[in-house]
């Protein structure tokens, strides 16, 4: 066998169980041996370039950087769909496109899909182009992208025309959505708010090898084409199937409106099932030519009609609403509710975000309400059922004072949010503030938990996180659930956070605005907390990615004498207010303005050690190669793909020791 016959047999085998793991769900070689298989595919396009293939399973992994989406006009307008809630609505439809063709209407139901949706093109069996949809005329090009989603086909299979664009949506579904979650809750982010939102928003990502992370899905509804001899929608589904895309098996074909209304009340239940969002049923007349007879209004098709479910409603009592008062003051209002079971979980709290949105409501305590699980996590209540309001209630009146320290709230203009002013005397504020300074991604205090903050509190131990530097064992002992052991744990443990680098301790100290990634930009930039907490507003915004909010709110932090005094402190006992000694010994500007990509196995510093010497001496650090790259820093078995991208931008690949020269 060539060489070139070996490179072909290897890519049709990693389509062949890509398909079969990603498409039918039933692989058929273990996850081990398809990496056997890529690598010996990697290797060999590393040997011999000249077989270089865009659509090879092996650049399934990304790493395209896309700063500006070109802008491409679809060759086949996307159109919106009618929507439609009711039988009423439906048999309405049926009648207006009755009057418009001839013959028996047959439909196929399909189900929405609630995501983004794309427009690929397929040329001789080669993805071409993906494209969003945009204003409908025109969207961005997402090629490389999509490219990353794995039941996106990069090469078709059977019997498949010359060309043809083929329509679906990109989703997330629940698992690998709720798995991302955890992994952001982890890391102190904010958690994404629903799956389709995260979906588009992933679409326009500029680092396509972070696409690749993202356990996105593509499901097809639609071909369009030339001389496709396709007669009905539902065989193009069939179709589409057959040459490799993901096509849902739920469509159905029926004959008429009641028997969509029976496949609408099936799934109306049975989504609740699916791996996947789904928010109604498309309907479709079947027939492409009486398509064709219906045609399109300004917006949609006449041919088609979205059917929109009800989001899961129950009404419930609202028992009261309590106030929670954040580490940062801000007030959360809280419904507690009579337990009720929703989608499948019993909901006993919702929020109700702020002073306004009860208003807008009018929700009083004793009212009925309806309570909605739409694609966000947490339930909300949309609407009150006066009917049932009981006589004597009254408006609600939001609380003017804390309720936990009785200070008069403040609201600023433009701040949906009330807050308690009494940063320091306020319970829960100094609680959630010692809280945070203690977490994981902080000091990471071992032998020290969240209800032991509260404990030592109430206590009268501590009162800010600096009191925790003079907790002595004989103090801590007589608490609640304390040992002789545990004690030492705890005092061992905060004496260790003294090593903790000086970005993390700023990140610690809970400056409002400033988590993790710009308590490392700042500390990078001032290297003290001495120099920061003398920078003027000017200059904090004048640093790279920090703007007028965050910098407003240093400021401000460090204008507030008692944050001082805690700080000074904190010096006095020891911990890392500045970047440590060797870090700065070793940091130079040599790399100023330089992006590097480092591949491969290195022989004189490790991998990490090198991206290091990058960041230290004022260069960048990228995982993936541009037209912004500088060098690429290459050692042993350097990756083919990333080696034909850099030969094909003409970008400099160095040595290790070429690397090292530069830093003398
Ligand atoms: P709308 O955005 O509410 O006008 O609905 C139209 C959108 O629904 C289309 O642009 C598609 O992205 C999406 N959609 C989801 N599933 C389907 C489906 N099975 N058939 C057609 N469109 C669908
Ligand atoms: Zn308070």
């Amino acid at each position: 066998m060539s060489i070139q016959q070996q490179i072909n047999t290897l890519r049709n085998e990693l389509r062949e169980h890509n398909y079969n793991y990603y498409l039918l769900d039933s692989p058929i070689i273990s996850d081990y041996d398809f990496d056997l298989k890529l690598k010996e595919l990697q290797t060999l396009e590393e040997q011999y370039p000249e077989f270089y293939d865009v659509n090879s399973p092996t650049l399934r992994v990304g790493g395209e950087i896309t700063k500006n989406f070109k802008t491409v006009v679809h060759e086949y307008r996307m159109y919106s769909l009618d929507n439609s809630y009711s039988k009423e609505d439906l048999l309405d439809w049926e009648t207006r496109i009755k009057k418009l063709v001839d013959g028996e209407i047959q439909y196929t139901c399909e189900l929405k899909y609630d995501g983004a949706s794309i427009s690929i093109t397929y040329e001789n069996g080669n993805l071409l182009r993906a494209v969003t949809r945009g204003d409908g005329m025109q969207g961005d090009d997402v090629t490389a992208n999509i490219k990353t989603i794995k039941s996106v086909p990069l090469q078709l299979k059977g019997n498949y025309p010359p060309k043809f664009v083929i329509r679906g949506e990109i989703v997330l579904p629940h698992e690998g959505f709720n798995k991302m979650n955890e992994d952001r809750i982890e890391i102190g982010e904010e958690p994404y708010r629903n799956p389709r939102n995260t979906a588009s928003g992933s679409l326009k990502l500029q680092d396509s090898s972070e696409v690749a992370k993202r356990p996105l899905e593509c499901l097809l509804y639609n071909i369009k084409g030339e001389r496709l001899l396709i007669q009905t929608q539902f065989e193009s589904l069939d179709k589409a199937r057959s040459w490799g895309f993901k096509v849902p098996k739920a469509a159905q074909l029926v004959n008429s409106i009641d028997e969509v209304l029976a496949f609408i009340n099936y799934w109306d239940v049975k989504r609740h099932d699916l791996p996947y969002e789904t928010d109604g049923v498309v309907i479709k007349v079947n027939s492409l030519f009486q398509q064709e007879e219906l045609g399109y209004t300004a917006k949609s098709p006449r041919w088609a009609m979205a059917y929109k479910f009800k989001a899961e409603q129950v009404s419930t009592k609202l028992n009261s609403i309590s106030y929670q008062v954040g580490r940062t003051g801000a007030i959360t209002p809280v419904a507690n509710l009579e337990p009720v079971e929703l989608a499948g979980t019993i909901v006993k709290r919702a929020s109700l975000h702020n002073a306004d949105q009860i208003e807008k409501l009018d929700i009083r305590v004793g009212d009925t309400v309806y309570v909605e699980k739409g694609g966000e996590i947490i339930p909300k209540i949309i609407a009150v059922d006066i009917s049932k309001r009981l006589e004597k209630s009254k408006p609600t009146q939001y609380i003017t004072h804390c309720p936990e320290c009785k200070t008069e709230l403040v609201r600023q203009e433009g701040d949906a949010k009330h807050y308690c002013p009494n940063f320091y005397g306020c319970k829960p504020q100094i609680v959630g503030r010692i809280q945070h300074y203690i977490s994981r991604k902080a000091m990471d205090i071992e032998g020290l938990g969240g209800e032991t903050v509260g404990l030592l509190v109430n206590a009268g131990l501590i009162n800010n996180y600096a009191d925790l530097y003079e907790l002595s064992k004989a103090q801590v002992i007589p608490l609640e659930r304390m040992a002789e052991k545990s004690a030492e744990n705890l005092v061992n443990g905060i004496e260790a956070s003294k090593q903790i680098h000086f970005e993390r301790v700023l990140y610690a100290i809970g400056i409002r605005f400033v988590g993790e990634t710009v308590a490392k930009k700042l500390a990078k930039h001032y290297k003290s907390i001495d120099r920061l907490s003398k920078a003027s507003i000017e200059e904090l915004v004048n640093v790279d990615e920090i703007g007028e909010k965050i910098g407003e709110s240093v400021r401000l932090f460090f204008d507030m004498e008692e944050n001082i005094t805690t700080i000074e402190r904190l010096k006095g006992f020891g911990v890392q207010l500045e970047l440590s000694a060797d870090k700065l010994a070793n940091q130079t500007e040599k790399l100023n303005n330089l992006t590097f990509v480092v591949s491969g196995v290195f022989k004189t510093v490790s991998r990490n050690e090198l991206k290091k010497l990058v960041e230290d001496n004022g260069g960048k650090i990228s995982s993936s190669i541009s037209t912004k790259t500088n060098y690429i820093v290459a050692g042993d078995k350097m990756g083919p793909s990333k080696k034909a991208k850099a030969e094909q931008l003409k970008i400099p690949i160095i040595s290790e020791s070429d690397f090292l020269q530069l830093l003398i």
